[in-house]
Parts: C-alpha cells; structure tokens; sequence
C-alpha cells in the first residue's frame, strides 16, 4: 500500500510522509521534532519506522526540525550538496568579533564543555533544543586561550551534525527502499531546490511546491502522476493590498518566488494532463490567501475540462495533518 499525509504544508512548516512497500520517508522537516511526532501518531503513522528524511531546498519552513529528528530516530538525510552546504551555512554565519570577543567566547565555550562533560556521566542524553538559526560564529585557532587548545566541537555543540548525509543530483533518480525518486529543478531562490516526482509499487506521485512559476521541466516531470501536490500559494490581489512590505512582495512575485492561485489554475486548465486521482493545494500563505479562494480557482481550472471530474481537490494545512491518501 501507498500511503501519502501531509503533515503540514505552509510558510511556517512543511512536512510531508510517504510510504511505499516496507519503505517511508519524511519529506521535508519543516516542524519541530515533537511536533512532527505528534502530528504522525495523529495521522496513524509511526515516527519509529521513518527510514529517511528528504529535503528539497534549506528554507526555515523546510528544514526546522531536520537535525533533531534526524538524530532522534538516528535516520539519514537526502539532500544535494549545494543544500547541504547552504544549510550549513545558515547555521554557522559567519561573524566578525574583536580579539577581546573572542577570548570571552572561547572561555565560556570551555565552561560550557566542561559543564557538559561533568553532567554526561550522569544522565542519559537529553532532549535537545531545535536550532533556531543560533549563532555559532567559526573560529579559528589563531590564539589559544588560557587553559589549552580547543578541543573539535562534540555533536551536541555542532548544529550542522546528522547521523549520515546522502547526496543526490537535480535532475537524477534514486533510490530509497522500495521508493524510487526522480528530483527536478525548481525555480526557487534557494540553492539548489527540487521538486520530486516518487514511485512506488505502480503509483507515482507529484510533489511540487516553492517555485516562481511553471517552467517545461516541471510540466514534463508532473505527468501521469496519480496524486499532485501542488502550491497555490497566494491570490495576487491580497498579495498586492497585504501585509508585506513591498520588497518581500515583489519577491514572491518574482520568478523565484512562489505559485499563485492563478499561476497553479492556468497549468491545472493547460499544463496538466488530468491524470491524477487526487490534486492537493499546498504551501498556501496565512497572510494572502484564504483556503476558498485556492479552492475555487482550482476547481474553475479543473472543472473547465470535463474528462477531469475524476480529479479529487483536497487544501493541504498549516495546522493540522490532511487525511492520509491510500493507493
Ligand atoms: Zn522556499
Ligand atoms: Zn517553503
């Protein structure tokens, strides 16, 4: 059985369970750990069983809770280098500092050691707090401070830690358990972003969410697929008369930015071949958009074409898990 929940899907999370054959995967980890727990043993699924975590590009809403959950259940993580390398980078910046600055951190950080050092022998390993973009500036052993040479940062001083990394290529198809997993380039102003197309025991299924608009790789790649995730992120008219500064606008906007419900209709009423049982409206903004207005744009798209009643509509949540859909 293939089986597919959304968790959770908007700017403040996003994270996505598939199983396919004794295989399943997290895709993106957007929430926190104990949130991701909970919201799978809400949906009927076990966090124990989970066998990887992938990530389609290192945006917060896509990556919070990837280290800890990855550490907690000792699972690797699938992403490619350049988003490897940019996640890291976010959690290490980068930071300028006087020499005395520097002195000062590098005492505390051999406090801290030696305070954890002291706590180790007694208690088993805590629950660890989910990096919040912390700043962990590099530094290096220029001087050394008064009581010895630094020692290499344990993994619990390393944010950047996961269990095991496993890179794929944009543009390639791999591999995991009983999951094969085609990844194509988004156009997204993240590194290296991907969407996925995945299969298993016969049923493929789309996944495309965080791209500016619909390029012909994307097209190409979302045929024949039985389930579409899809991102219908804002309506342009509250986009234009919202919250947002005008620089923020202007870059959802942009062609890196993010679907609109008019972008995401116009594929769904011309791009898009019909062949999905289920079509699934995701990565929706809380600020410019509303569920109904994604709906209904949609469903004007969908319902234009009448081979296409098959065609189930379902709005992915910020909030709480989308029932799960069984192949
Ligand atoms: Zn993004
Ligand atoms: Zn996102």
């Amino acid at each position: 059985m293939v089986r597919f929940t959304v968790l959770a899907s908007g700017s403040k999370g996003n994270s996505t369970v598939v199983s396919g054959g004794r295989t399943r995967i997290l895709i993106d980890a957007g929430l926190s750990c104990r949130e991701t727990f909970r919201r799978m043993k809400l949906a009927g699924e076990d966090p124990e069983t989970l066998d990887a975590i992938i990530v389609t590009h290192e945006h917060q809403d896509h990556v919070n809770g990837l280290a800890v959950t990855a550490r907690k259940l000792g699972i690797p993580a699938y992403m490619t280098e350049p988003t490897h390398r940019a996640w890291m980078r976010w959690l290490t910046p980068r930071r300028q500092m006087t020499y005395a600055q520097w002195l000062e951190q590098c005492r505390q950080q051999a406090a801290e050691r030696q305070a954890e050092a002291d706590g180790e022998a007694m208690e088993g390993e805590p629950d660890e707090p989910e990096p919040e973009g912390r700043e962990l500036p590099e530094i290096t052993a220029a001087a050394e401070p008064e009581d010895g040479p630094a020692k290499p940062p344990s993994r619990k001083e390393d944010p950047t830690w996961l269990p095991a990394v496993e890179y794929f290529t944009a543009g390639s198809t791999f591999r995991i358990g009983d999951i094969d997993l085609s990844a194509f380039t988004i156009p997204h102003d993240a590194a290296d972003p991907v969407g996925f197309v995945l299969r298993a025991e016969g049923v493929r299924l789309g996944f495309a969410t965080d791209l500016g608009y619909m390029p012909p790789n994307v097209k190409a790649q979302l045929k024949g697929v039985d389930l579409l995730l899809l991102e219908s992120n804002h309506d342009l008219e509250m986009l234009r008369d919202g919250p947002y500064p005008w620089s923020v606008k202007q870059r959802v906007l942009s062609r890196v930015g993010h679907l609109s419900n008019d972008a995401a209709a116009e594929f769904l009423c011309t791009g898009y071949d019909g062949q999905a049982a289920y079509v699934i409206l995701a990565h929706l903004s809380e600020s410019n958009n509303l569920p109904e207005l994604a709906r209904v744009a949609a469903d004007r798209a969908l319902s234009g074409r009448a081979s296409l009643l098959a065609n189930k509509l379902l709005v992915a949540s910020q909030h709480v898990p989308l029932e799960s859909i069984t192949f």
